[in-house]
């Protein structure tokens, strides 16, 4: 057999995620590999950190990109914050607080659960009551933007809420950043992470995180080592501080940084107010035109992400059938239903570079054929 140059499809991306990524950063990807200690690299890096600043909305000297999925960077924040004598409360309204509940639990740490419905907000005063019955819980975490679902919980407060009973707080922003108001520093955020992926609409495999100055002091005071090497910040914050010599400690994927600086600097030019008021403007069209196809939204409209659209797939139609026509027709990719929702439901993203008008029109057309 012959193996040939991989092609890939020309796709237009409206799932969960990867969304599309624009010709300026695929085009960033494509420059020329340096060093990755080289100090037109590390010049480069600097301006990476002041960006993430500008898109969390933190002044935290520890905003770094983590070399490694938003996995990676729920995971930086977990095994670096917690030990095993710590009780943490996390709220889980679906797949990706589940998994923050096994992060804690892999540590070794006790994990108290905050359940709420999937398809709806974390509700604060559920998240309130279970902080009163647990005063020895000095962490809260939750997912601010629930992809597995569509649902968008009330981070500032919650972050209040957790403030009041002396916890940290731990914040899985992968699908809000850029998407939807996030604000690292006036909410009181002590941990976060991200993923360049999604409303940043970079190649995957980076993953953002922001540690507020408390979050820091914790990590370095700590007496237990970090159980991942590759993951203990210790070993790399003097790097993003920008005191300690710039050492190996990895080989940073220069060209995906490449391709994150473009990404952020499209964020940063077009303003990420505006970016957030775009993708708020593409869903209400897609929205509308959903209702038109008889579609119903999972999540209550208070409570709904613009950049992640789920809807319930109409009874008597085949949910791989209407993907694949989507896919085969029109290269267009939505996503399927995921956890609870598995064969019940469509993810319609509208993330970053993908929330524009085209796409949705593209969308509502495609769908419409699909479903006649
Ligand atoms: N958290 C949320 C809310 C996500 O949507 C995802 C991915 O979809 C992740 C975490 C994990 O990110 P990754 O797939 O980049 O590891």
């Amino acid at each position: 057999m012959t193996i040939k140059s991989f092609i890939p499809p020309q796709r237009t991306l409206m799932g969960p995620g990867p969304s599309d990524v624009s010709p300026q950063v695929l085009s960033a990807l494509a420059r020329p590999t340096v060093g990755h200690l080289d100090p037109s690299f590390i010049g480069m890096m600097d301006e990476v950190k002041s960006l993430l600043q500008y898109a969390f909305k933190t002044q935290n000297t520890y905003t770094l990109a983590i070399s490694a999925p938003g996995s990676a960077g729920m995971e930086a924040c977990f095994v670096n914050l917690i030990t095993p004598e710590d009780t943490v409360v996390v709220c889980r309204n679906g797949v990706f607080g589940a998994r923050m509940i096994e992060n804690v639990q892999r540590i070794g740490a006790t994990a108290v659960v905050v359940d709420c419905p999937w398809g709806r907000a974390v509700d604060p005063q559920a998240l309130e009551d279970v902080l009163k019955q647990t005063p020895q819980a000095r962490f809260v975490a939750f997912v601010h933007a629930e992809t597995s679902t569509g649902a968008l919980s009330d981070a500032k407060t919650l972050c209040e809420i957790a403030k009041k009973h002396n916890c940290m707080t731990i914040v899985d922003a992968v699908t809000s950043l850029g998407g939807v108001e996030l604000r690292v520093d006036d909410w009181g955020i002590d941990a976060v992470y991200s993923g360049s992926q999604k409303c940043l609409s970079c190649v995957p495999g980076i993953s953002p995180v922001s540690f507020s100055e408390q979050a820091a002091e914790h990590i370095k005071n700590r007496k237990q080592q970090v159980q991942s090497w590759f993951l203990d910040q210790s070993l790399v914050m003097d790097y993003w501080a920008g005191q300690g010599k710039r050492s190996y400690h990895h080989t940073a994927p220069v060209n995906s940084l490449y391709a994150l600086h473009e990404a952020l600097l499209i964020l940063q030019n077009e303003g990420i107010e505006n970016s957030w008021q775009r993708h708020q403007q593409q869903h209400d069209k897609l929205a509308l035109g959903l209702a038109d196809l008889g579609l119903d939204f999972i999540v209550p409209k208070e409570e709904r992400l613009p950049q992640l659209n789920a809807v319930y797939i109409p009874n008597n139609i085949d949910d791989a059938k209407v993907r694949q026509y989507l896919l085969n027709e029109y290269n267009l990719e939505i996503g399927a239903g995921l956890g609870q929702f598995a064969g019940e439901a469509w993810r319609i993203g509208l993330m970053g570079y993908a929330a524009r008008n085209e796409n949705v029109v593209l969308c509502l057309s495609a769908l419409k054929e699909a479903l006649t």
